[in-house]
């Protein structure tokens, strides 16, 4: 049984964490890009700079575990991003566009605040304290992004809001009304 243990379960998430970052470290690039808010880019890009640490935080972690720092593919995470990536496809206006990137960033931040929460427990109760430390500075960071995060919508979803309004007006005029 490869889960026969707490232990086998703390590994086998670290892992699919480790590869869900990696795969938050190829996307977050396109995101800052597509983005019209400078503040949202900015934010974006600081993120990227904090993953860069937290990817090291997991290869510490897999030295404390004396295994090999290898991923395990997070389906989890391929499909947020995977919608995420959608998003920039579409025919959207600038603002609205910005607000869906934040909405797809934050269900990315809350699948990590989850996972970091939870290995932070596991890491607890099985003795080591050490990542129980790295865990938790992560998690700290991915509270404080999603904080972030929502702060910016605050201002964007009412931009987004106004443009669809001055959409609205256009199209009644084409409409002729
Ligand atoms: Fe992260
Ligand atoms: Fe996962
Ligand atoms: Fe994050």
């Amino acid at each position: 049984m490869s889960l026969g243990t707490l232990e086998d379960l703390f590994l086998q998430e670290i892992k699919d964490i480790y590869d869900a970052e990696k795969q938050i470290l190829k996307a977050l690039p396109k995101m800052a890009k597509a983005v019209e808010s400078e503040q949202l880019r900015a934010a974006i890009e600081e993120h990227h700079t904090v993953t860069e640490k937290q990817v090291e935080r997991l290869e510490e972690i897999f030295q404390i575990l004396g295994k090999p720092a290898r991923g395990k593919k997070c389906a989890a995470m391929e499909g947020l991003l995977k919608e995420g990536s959608d998003i920039l496809k579409e025919d959207a206006e600038p603002a609205v566009l910005d607000a869906a990137v934040i909405a797809a960033a934050q269900k990315v931040e809350h699948y990590e605040i989850a996972s970091y929460g939870t290995l932070a427990t596991f890491a607890e109760i099985l003795g080591y304290e050490d990542a129980k430390e790295l865990l938790g500075q992560t998690l700290e960071e991915e509270k404080e992004t999603d904080e972030t995060l929502t702060q910016i919508a605050s201002q964007i979803n009412y931009e987004a809001m106004e443009e669809g309004e001055e959409e609205e007006i256009a199209g009644s005029r084409r409409r002729g009304r």
